[in-house]
Formats: C-alpha cells, sequence, structure tokens
C-alpha cells in the first residue's frame, strides 16, 4: 500500500486539457500528462484495498466490471508513489502490450470499480498508465526484444487492430513465425483509421509498430484476403488466427439513404485521418456544410469532433434512445461499469462553438431529402416514445413532432452489426463466440471480429486467450 492516508489528503485530480478555443484548429493531441509530483499524489490515493476490483476484468449481471486485460494496477500505483517507476511500468507491460494506446481510449474500466469511487471520487489510474508509458518511450524502456528461440512453425493473423497486434506479439513471443495481413495500406486497424488523431496519435501507432516488425512479426499490408489474395495460401501456415474486426456497419433503411452525401462513419473518420497523414491539416471540406451525425455514442462523438476540425457550419447528432441518468442507477451500483451521462470531447467543442449540446436524445431519422446532383439538403426527423410490445421495448415515432432540418451531410454512426462474412464464407468455416477455435480446426477467432464491436482493451484480452489456445493446439 502506497500512503496510508493518501485518499483522505489527496482529492483526484486529472490533466488540464487545452481549452475548445485552441484544440479544435489543430489534429493534434490535447490531453496533456500531469507532473511527476501531481501523479504520485494521484497513485497515493490508492488504497491497494483488500479486495480490490479495478483489475479484476469480472462481468456480474451482464455488465463489465475492472480491467479485463488484469492490469496490476494496485501494484503499479504502489511503486510509483514510492517512485520506482521502471519497475512500475514493467509491471505494466506485463500484461498490456499496447499501454500507449489503452492510456489514452481506454475508457477506465478499472476507475468504475475502484473502492475510492465506492463513495467519493476513484483513483486516476489512467492518467498514471498514461505517465507510465509515456515515461518508458521518453527513457527508451520499449525496446524490441525479439524471442530467443524460434520454433518451427508458422501463424497467419488476417487483420492489425489491437486484437492482431496481442496475437501476433504474444505468439511471436513463444518463438513461432507469425505474419500479419491488413488490407489498409498500413497496420493498426481501428487505432490507425477509425480512433481520429487528436484521441490517439497515429505516429504512437506507427512506433509500435516498428518495434513488433523489429521482434520479427512480418506485416503484409494492402492485401484484402479473400479477395486480394486467395485463401488458399493460408494453407501453409500451421495455425490462423482471424482478426477481421466487426466491420459491418449497422445501416440506416430511410428514404434517401443512398443520396450522396450520406456516409458510414468509419470512412469518413478514415478519409479525415488520411490527410492528417498526408499534412493537409489546414483543408476546411466542410467549410459551408451542414452535419448531421445519426448516432449518439462514441463513433459519434470522434465525428462530430471531426467536422468541427474540417470546417462545418453546424452539426447535430441524432441518439434515439433517452440520456443516461447523471449519477449510477441503483439497478447499476458498484463495482459495475457505471452506466451515467457523458459529455464527451467532440459533444464539448461543439457547445463552445455552436452555443449548444449537439445532441437531441430520443429523436429518429424519417427520411434524407435530395437529389442525385446535389446530394442531400435536408434531413427530417421525429421524436420518439419508447413503448412495450410483443417484442420488448421498442420506439415509436411521435408523428406530431415531425420537423425537417437543413442538412448536406448525413454520418451513420450507429454500431456495428458484426464481422464481414466473405472471409469466413472463403474459407468455409463459422465463427463461435464460445469458442476460440472456429469449425475450421487450426483456424482461430479473436477480438471484434469474434465477440462483435467492443473496446480496445477487450480486444486485447480476447487476443491473449485466443494466443493461448493457438500455442496450446500448436504444441500439443
Ligand atoms: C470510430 C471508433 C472509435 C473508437 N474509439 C474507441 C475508444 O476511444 N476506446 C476504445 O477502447 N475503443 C474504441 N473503439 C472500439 C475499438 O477501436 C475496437 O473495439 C477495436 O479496434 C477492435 O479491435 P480488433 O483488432 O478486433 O479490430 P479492428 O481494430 O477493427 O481491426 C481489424 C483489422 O482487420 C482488417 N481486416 C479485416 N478483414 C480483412 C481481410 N479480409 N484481410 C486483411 N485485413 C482485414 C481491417 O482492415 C482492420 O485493420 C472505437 C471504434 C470506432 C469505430
Amino acid at each position: 500500500m502506497g500512503k496510508i492516508t493518501g485518499f483522505l489528503e489527496y482529492d483526484r485530480k486529472t490533466a488540464q486539457e487545452q481549452p475548445c478555443e485552441a484544440r479544435i484548429q489543430h489534429w493534434d493531441a490535447f490531453h496533456p500528462v500531469q507532473s511527476e509530483s501531481e501523479i504520485r499524489d494521484q497513485a497515493a490515493r490508492c488504497m491497494n484495498c483488500g479486495i480490490p476490483f479495478c483489475h479484476a476484468g469480472v462481468t456480474w449481471r451482464g455488465a463489465g466490471s475492472g480491467c479485463t486485460i488484469g492490469n496490476l494496477i494496485p501494484e503499479w500505483n504502489h511503486l510509483v508513489f514510492k517512485g520506482h517507476y521502471e519497475e512500475a511500468f514493467r509491471r505494466l507491460e506485463k500484461t498490456n502490450p499496447l499501454h500507449e494506446f489503452t492510456s489514452r481510449v481506454c475508457p477506465a474500466l478499472c476507475e468504475g470499480a475502484c473502492t475510492a469511487g465506492l463513495n467519493g471520487d476513484p483513483v486516476a489510474i489512467r492518467e498514471i498508465e498514461r505517465f507510465l508509458s509515456d515515461m518508458a518511450w521518453e527513457k527508451g524502456w520499449v525496446v524490441p526484444r525479439p524471442p530467443k528461440t524460434r520454433i518451427d512453425k508458422s501463424v497467419a493473423i488476417v487483420g492489425s487492430g489491437p486484437s492482431g497486434l496481442t496475437a501476433a506479439h504474444i505468439l511471436n513471443q513463444r518463438g513461432f513465425s507469425v505474419t500479419v495481413f491488413e488490407k489498409s495500406e498500413e497496420p493498426g486497424g481501428l487505432l490507425m483509421f477509425g480512433i481520429p488523431n487528436m484521441k490517439l496519435p497515429k505516429e504512437l501507432v506507427r512506433k509500435r509498430v516498428d518495434i513488433f516488425r523489429q521482434e520479427g512479426i512480418k506485416f503484409v499490408c494492402g492485401t484484402d484476403v479473400g479477395k486480394d489474395m486467395p485463401v488458399s495460401e493460408l494453407d501453409r501456415f500451421d495455425a490462423v488466427v482471424l482478426c477481421g474486426g466487426a466491420g459491418q456497419p449497422r445501416d440506416l433503411s430511410v428514404t434517401g439513404r443512398n443520396l450522396p452525401g450520406v456516409r458510414f462513419a468509419v470512412p469518413f473518420l478514415a478519409e479525415a485521418t488520411r490527410r492528417v497523414l498526408a499534412g493537409e491539416t489546414e483543408d476546411k471540406p466542410l467549410a459551408g456544410h451542414r452535419v448531421v451525425v445519426i448516432g449518439g455514442g462514441d463513433t459519434g462523438n470522434d465525428c462530430v469532433a471531426t467536422s468541427i476540425r474540417m470546417g462545418a457550419d453546424n452539426v447535430m447528432q441524432l441518439e434515439i434512445m433517452p440520456p443516461l441518468p447523471n449519477e449510477r442507477a441503483d439497478s447499476n451500483p458498484w463495482p459495475r461499469w457505471p452506466f451515467v451521462l457523458k459529455t464527451d470531447y467532440g459533444q464539448q467543442e461543439a457547445i463552445w462553438l455552436y452555443g449548444r449540446d449537439p445532441r437531441t436524445f430520443e429523436i429518429t431519422a424519417v427520411s434524407i431529402i435530395g437529389d442525385e446532383t446535389n446530394g442531400v439538403n435536408a434531413i427530417e426527423t421525429a421524436q420518439v416514445e419508447w413503448v412495450t410490445n410483443e417484442r420488448g421495448r421498442v420506439p415509436k415515432q411521435i408523428e406530431a413532432t415531425r420537423q425537417k432540418h437543413a442538412a448536406t451531410d448525413v454520418l451513420i454512426a450507429m454500431g456495428f452489426v458484426g464481422a464481414e462474412t466473405y472471409l469466413p464464407e472463403a474459407m468455409n468455416l463459422t465463427l463461435d463466440r464460445n469458442s476460440y477455435m472456429t469449425t475450421r480446426a487450426g483456424v482461430f477467432a479473436a477480438g471484434d471480429m469474434r465477440t462483435g464491436q467492443s473496446l480496445v482493451v477487450r480486444a486485447e484480452a480476447d487476443a491473449k486467450r485466443a494466443a493461448e489456445e493457438v500455442e496450446r493446439y500448436l504444441t500439443k
């Protein structure tokens, strides 16, 4: 335990983010790291409680609680408080090979389960992780460590998001020869071409991939397995792990869906990142545009922030669900993840820029209006009420609330329905949510492709378990 009275002496503190006014002018990260002494105070707040839930990664009645990759949080908090930073970092990397990503984008399931949060404010765990991760890169503690011995067996990994990278890393460390196939021009999955640069700078993805390359993992990019490359080429590997993500977005079924200007969120965000990587950060391709984002979740929020940086005149965000409560509901007790309303970075920026929260809750798109030549010019919406019928709780449109709003762009950010089917079909196999091995011997699946749309940390956790299954299969 760090400081016995730490949680009584120090309040929770997080880093002061750059104000909206400044950060919407650029595409860089705007969340700094706290100073060493501030971070030590924050680490001192960890009680190293008798039964910590922060690192448990369990599910209670359907809701997740704690870190799914089992980060040794109380241990590194204690070591940080003592000033033993390298030792703390070594504890962190033991469980988490992608700490530079989780320390920036993880919603921090650990903090939702922190004992200090039971009747106060949780320890700022993600910022402590970020401090350690940044320090490790700066001080050169992150170095390539190729395996000392090699096993004469090979593994192909399809997809290079957090699940593909984690599976590749673990199996490479165990001595297998690993090749990662990726259809995009460079590795990283949604870390690279999904999550915006201001939330996750792309040089970090490149630095991580570079370390993995130096450790011996081979990356083959620009290769869509099942389209550019026949699946029969995977037969030369002793095992295959499919980590292709949940690539099928949920679509919108309304009149006008196919008009020019209506797009899915991920291709829109990926294009924005490609512009940033090409140095086209001064362009304002959405100047004069009125953007409507359909979906009030995290991806929708990323679309709001991205549209703002692209110069949009106005951004609206439509969410069909009612808003979450401001405080935990009685049915959502600690240490489960708190389902409470948050106003995320893009929404904060919209409030600053346009003077109002871009979100409207309990609303749906009824039709998109425009023509093939000029694209979208309006969207019609209606408020909904949630009613219970034989199909359960369903939204019912309130006809009297129909309204038209001027619009030029509609971004569909309504989540994902699962993995794309062409690869499993070409390989003549079925994915199985209850098992890492698919219906074809030697072919495994992990991450969002297996579990459905999730989080970076969960994709990592899933890939760790899949890699263990692969090792068992190859060494039996
Ligand atoms: C916009 C957005 C923002 C998000 N923000 C966050 C966040 O802030 N925090 C968080 O924790 N989670 C976030 N998520 C969720 C998180 O990114 C995913 O849960 C995670 O990336 C899933 O990892 P994965 O490796 O399973 O799949 P992915 O990251 O989707 O990677 C799959 C990869 O497989 C490749 N691929 C697919 N099929 C083939 C094929 N046939 N051949 C070759 N390659 C193929 C794809 O090109 C892709 O690169 C976000 C998701 C989105 C869409």
